[in-house]
């Protein structure tokens, strides 16, 4: 049997995107998924298409609180939780000269805080059990730092960080997991607004070697498809034609 089939996960930053993507492909698989973000409405769409599978609980991964309330709807509604793919993030690029303040504070909230919150609600929860699998996402921007990618670069080193952390004070009993993707096709590029920044990823013709965000919830799936004799640490995952 899979060891997919009946795995309760909790997603978070499940509206659109890789979230999005990856909850479809589980379920198929045979998972229990429990979605998290702001947008209700994509949340409930995507509950309804996907059925009794699915549960949702609204999130802002900025609020401890609502990642306790997310991975308790999975002990609700599924009985349980056994995984937890910290997703949810932001990449509003800008320069240092630029001096975003607010945008930088906002990254470092939900790319790092979030992540922190999402592996605290299920840590003490997954030693007690015995098991429990945590796939963090981070970014090829975790592995090399470009102009323009400063802040976001510093939030997905520290995802990075908190990944390893988790693994070595989890004393092998969590399978955790980084994944680093390059360039691929969601929402998350709309968010930068600083014109030099656009300019400047326009040149390097990102958004024409940008790959189908499927393939990134294939590597979400090959990491919590593992029995637990085995963990993936890291997966960087990038289109072939995107520098690295
Ligand atoms: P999307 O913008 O399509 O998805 C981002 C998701 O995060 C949305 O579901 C959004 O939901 C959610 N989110 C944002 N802020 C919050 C918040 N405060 N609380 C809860 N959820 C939030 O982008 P991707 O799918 O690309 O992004 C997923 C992850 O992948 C991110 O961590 C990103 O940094 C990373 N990544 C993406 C790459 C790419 O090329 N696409 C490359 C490398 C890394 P909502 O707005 O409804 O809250």
């Amino acid at each position: 049997m899979s060891n997919l089939k009946d795995l309760k996960v909790v997603i978070t930053g499940a509206s659109s995107g890789f979230g999005m993507e990856a909850a479809k492909l589980l379920v198929k698989e045979g998972c229990k998924v429990t979605l998290g973000a702001r947008r209700e409405d994509r949340l409930k769409e995507l509950c309804s298409e996907l059925g009794d599978s699915a549960a949702y609980s609204v999130t802002d991964v900025k609020k401890k609180e609502d990642l306790d309330a997310l991975v308790k709807t999975s002990i609700d509604t599924f009985g349980g939780v056994d995984a937890i793919v910290n997703n949810a993030g932001i990449m509003p690029l800008s320069l240092i000269k630029s001096g975003r303040i607010e945008e930088w504070d906002d990254m470092i909230d939900v790319n790092i805080k979030g992540v922190l919150y999402g592996t605290n609600a299920v840590f003490n929860h997954f030693m007690n059990q015995g098991h429990g699998k945590i796939v963090n996402i981070s970014s090829v921007a975790g592995k090399r730092v470009n102009p323009g990618t400063a802040v976001y670069s510093a939030t997905k080193y520290a995802v990075d960080a908190i990944s390893q952390g988790t693994r070595m004070e989890s004393a092998g009993v969590i399978q955790v997991t980084c994944i680093f993707p390059g360039a691929f096709v969601t929402e998350l590029a709309k968010s930068v607004k600083d014109e030099a920044v656009i300019e400047m990823f326009m040149k390097r013709g990102l958004g024409k070697i940008a790959q189908p965000a499927e393939k990134v919830a294939l590597s979400i799936k090959y990491a919590l498809e593992q029995d637990q004799g085995v963990s993936i640490n890291d997966i960087i995952i990038r289109p072939t034609a995107q520098e690295m």
